[in-house]
């Protein structure tokens, strides 16, 4: 005879995350930031064999992208981030009067979120990165700490776990919140977050993706989170640049971790 029903529902939970959680405490990447950069890093990390976890604080993914311009359901981007929208079949419209390419906000989201699943990225929401685990002499990250978003918004006290992996990317948009930990915590590594600057948007979005890569061995930045570690301008709802910086953090990633084996979630 079956179990009852409410026993059934809570063991399906409790095996299903517990199968997940040990396959991805050791990970090849883990993306900090469910935004449009660290959604397109885990697209292509994903498809090109990358066991990759994304971590996102809030209960939904797509970061600032769901803002639109100003809570208008639209963003732009320019010609170069065009086969980025292609690879994952985004919609778009040219407007030649302006010469410039408009999206809807939550295709956007929906679809680089879900391109990124189906390439076998791993992406959970509800958890925070409060911390790196580091090793010294080479300085290093090898990982992540973790906590439930809940837990943080609760006040109390409850010891993090942790979780393992080759390389860390901070994609986590205007407070570069991985890159301050370090910058906070290790300080005799000699990283100092500058902070963005005001709107220049024609040099921030070629800027942007220039200095995206690695910020110390084990660590990346992309999107926004590079232009405040960099003393970049702002640029508003153009979105070319963090398409074309996650694509990039990826192939900086990819190059890097070319010598290890990867696996894929979906061939694990
Ligand atoms: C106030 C404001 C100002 C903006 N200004 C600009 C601008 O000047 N230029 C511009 O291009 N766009 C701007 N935008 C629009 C938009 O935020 C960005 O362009 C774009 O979304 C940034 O993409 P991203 O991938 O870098 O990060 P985001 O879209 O910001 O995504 C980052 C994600 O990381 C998550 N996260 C943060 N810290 C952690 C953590 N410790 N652990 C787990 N998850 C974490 C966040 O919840 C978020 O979902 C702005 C948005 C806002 C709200």
């Amino acid at each position: 005879m079956k179990e009852p029903l409410e026993l059934r529902i809570s063991k399906a939970i409790w095996r299903s995350t517990a199968d997940d959680w040990l396959r991805l405490l050791s990970s090849d990447v883990i993306i900090v930031g469910a935004g449009p950069s660290g959604l397109t890093a885990a697209n292509y990390l994903a498809k090109s064999g990358c066991k990759t976890l994304v971590l996102e604080r809030r209960l939904s993914f797509g970061g600032g992208i769901g803002g639109g311009g100003m809570l208008l359901h639209k963003i732009v981007v320019d010609d170069e981030a065009i086969p980025i929208l292609k690879d994952f079949k985004i919609g778009y419209e040219y407007l030649s009067e302006y010469d410039l390419y408009v999206l809807d906000s939550s295709e956007l989201m929906a679809k680089l979120a879900a391109n990124a699943i189906d390439s076998g990225a791993k992406v959970i929401t509800g958890m925070t990165v409060e911390d790196l685990i580091v090793r010294e002499k080479p300085f290093k990250v090898e990982g992540v700490v973790v906590q439930w978003s809940a837990v943080l918004l609760s006040g109390l006290h409850v010891d993090p776990l942790f979780i393992y992996s080759k390389a860390v990317v901070d994609a986590t948009g205007h407070d570069a919140e991985v890159i301050r930990i370090v910058e906070r915590k290790n300080p005799e590594v000699g990283i100092k977050v500058l902070g963005e600057r005001s709107a220049y948007a024609e040099v921030s979005e070629s800027k942007v993706v220039e200095m995206t890569g690695k910020v110390v061995e084990g660590l990346y930045v992309c999107g926004m989170a590079v232009a405040a570690l960099r003393h970049i301008y702002r640029m508003g709802p153009i979105f070319s640049s963090m398409l074309l910086s996650g694509r990039k953090v990826a192939e900086e990633v990819l190059k890097d971790l070319g010598a290890y084996k990867m696996t894929n979630l979906k061939n694990a």
